[in-house]
């Protein structure tokens, strides 16, 4: 097994693909499992197969990777994947605003109670600050541990993703 911390974050765009491809190969030739970690989500569509995202040391949504960032369904998810650039996406060609979240990043060694994420999510419902949401199951390996999906267990559709607000 190959532990890859942030492998081409420090690296030329040009060479990154390079390496990623690189790390492809080893792990073909030699049977390796890698564990990818990555603040890029992009790449680790490129590369995983399966992608976890965590948050605050906790694991929030995990499934295949094309599904976690096509469909993303954690609204911490969500947020992450709206605050890359791409071009094509409809809110920035539209010239909308990204998507953004209020309060700092919780403290590591005091997190917040219930769900890590609930002082910033902008879908937070009561509950939410003092009760820690366990992983829901959408359907086909995809899950996330989020309280908006109690209840639509099995759904193959996520909610949709967060609006931008103006
Ligand atoms: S459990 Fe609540 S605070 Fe946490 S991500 Fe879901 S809606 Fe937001």
């Amino acid at each position: 097994m190959l532990l890859a911390d942030e492998p081409v974050s420090m690296l030329d765009v040009s060479i990154r693909l390079g390496v990623l491809n690189l790390l492809r190969d080893l792990e073909e030739r030699l049977s390796l499992a890698i564990l990818y970690i990555t603040h890029d989500i992009a790449s680790a569509r490129y590369f995983a197969d399966t992608t976890l995202v965590m948050y605050a040391g906790r694991v929030v949504e995990g499934g295949d990777s094309e599904t976690v960032t096509q469909k993303p369904a954690h609204p911490y998810t969500q947020l992450l994947i709206a605050s890359a650039p791409h071009p094509e996406r409809a809110d920035v060609a539209a010239g909308r605003p990204v998507l953004e979240t209020a309060a700092e990043p919780p403290s590591p060694i005091d997190p917040p109670e219930g769900c890590r994420f609930s002082p910033r999510c902008p879908r937070a419902v009561e509950r939410c600050g003092t009760s820690t949401p366990p992983r829901f199951e959408l359907g086909n390996g995809h899950w996330a541990a989020c309280w908006l999906y109690e209840g639509v267990e099995g759904s193959a559709e996520p909610i949709p993703e967060l609006e931008a607000s103006s």
